[in-house]
């Protein structure tokens, strides 16, 4: 007799649905026969400048050296993270893609009987963390698509061990400010690690979003994470990064991959990281884009959530899931929202000016035909 390796899964895996990643545009253009070139991929909050010039140097020169292990301590990395972050050496931790920062922290203090707390319309990487180690997912509705922090807050019991904030979160793009953070930290009790999510902070920049960093040092529960898979243009490397107290860093050490991020990625981070030109590009490319798809939202009477992202949920008015695939038939892929609990959003990443011209031109297209 063969074993029921669904049911044999734990539970908490049992009820788990695997991440939707936004469709790829090779598999749009092979099911509708389309020339992957005409198709538009506004899906994935992906930087649509392509990598910096400077990264893909890195790269190259890196290449010679593909048979060797990569830095297991990510020494040039770190070090170039605890400069700009004022932070020590110690209190980095390198994550392949922040997905993992957030795995390594589900691992390292989540288990059965014990609970994780973030938001409704949270990032689809939460419940996954917490569900596939056993421990239970504490889901608090959202305030106005964004996150209810009291509420949250309120949802803390004695077996919570990790909090889950994202700002400004995603797919809604809401965000909270530096007063409201702080009485949130305020009020955490002291056993509770808060994972402060600052995966598009980069976008934020003059804007009123505080800087978690700013937070680390009265706050020993705080771990603030990051990317380079959003403003700097590295999603596919998959490398990010975690900032804490040096105990938190080293327990994360403890139960990470020895080499958990490639040499690639390493140098092509530390090459971003210096590229401020490329990051002041992607900032302004963001802020243009966001007002030409507001302004054609507003043309179309179509309503959005307010977006400090480098993407925005619009508002159908009716279930978006057709209107999607109308998009899809048109070469036009965005992100459907229905599995957030937002039917009738969909969720647009901000492309070059063209790209954003093509979806709205799409999108009044679908709309017209009804
Ligand atoms: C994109 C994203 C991440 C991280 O993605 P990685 O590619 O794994 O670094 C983390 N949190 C949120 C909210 C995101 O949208």
């Amino acid at each position: 007799m063969s074993g029921n390796f669904l049911a044999l899964a734990q539970p908490g895996v049992q009820q788990l649905s695997p991440y939707v990643p936004g469709k790829p545009v090779d598999e749009l253009a092979r099911e509708l026969d389309l020339d992957p070139a005409k198709i538009v991929k506004l899906a994935s909050n992906e930087n649509p400048l392509g990598a910096s010039p400077k990264a893909l140097a890195a790269i190259r020169e890196e290449l010679a050296e593909l048979t060797r292990y990569p830095d297991g301590n990510g020494f040039a990395l770190k070090s170039l993270l605890a400069e700009q972050c004022r932070v020590e050496l110690s209190q980095v931790t390198l994550g392949n893609g922040s997905n993992d920062i957030l795995e390594l922290v589900a691992r390292a203090y989540l288990a059965p009987g014990l609970n994780a707390v973030f938001s409704e319309h949270a990032f689809a990487v939460y419940p996954i963390a917490t569900q596939a180690v056993g421990a239970q997912a504490k889901v608090v509705p959202a305030k106005d698509w964004g996150h209810d922090l009291p509420a949250m807050l309120a949802a803390i019991d004695a077996n919570t061990r990790v909090v889950f904030i994202a700002n400004p979160n995603n797919p809604t793009g809401t965000w909270f400010g530096a007063e409201a953070l702080d009485e949130f930290l305020q009020d955490v009790p002291e056993h509770v690690l808060v994972v402060l999510d600052e995966a598009y902070i980069e976008y934020a920049e003059g804007s009123d979003l505080p800087d978690g960093l700013d937070f680390l040092a009265a706050y020993p529960n705080l771990l603030v994470s990051r990317t380079f898979s959003k403003a700097y243009g590295l999603a596919a490397l998959r490398v990010g990064y975690g900032l804490s107290t040096a105990v938190v860093a080293d327990v994360l050490n403890r139960v990470r991959q020895p080499f958990n991020v490639n040499s690639l990625a390493l140098a092509a981070a530390c090459a971003a990281l210096k590229d401020d030109e490329y990051l002041a590009q992607s900032r302004q490319l963001n802020e243009s884009g966001m007002q030409q798809l507001q302004a054609g939202f507003r043309e179309l009477g179509l309503s959005w959530i307010e977006s400090k992202g480098n993407f925005i949920c619009v508002d159908l008015g009716q279930v978006a899931a057709p209107i999607f695939q109308g998009l899809l038939r048109e070469g036009v892929i965005v992100r459907p929202v229905a599995n957030y609990g937002m039917p009738n959003h969909l969720r647009v990443t901000i492309g070059l000016p063209a790209e954003n011209s093509r979806f709205l031109e799409a999108l009044r297209k679908v709309l017209a035909r009804g």
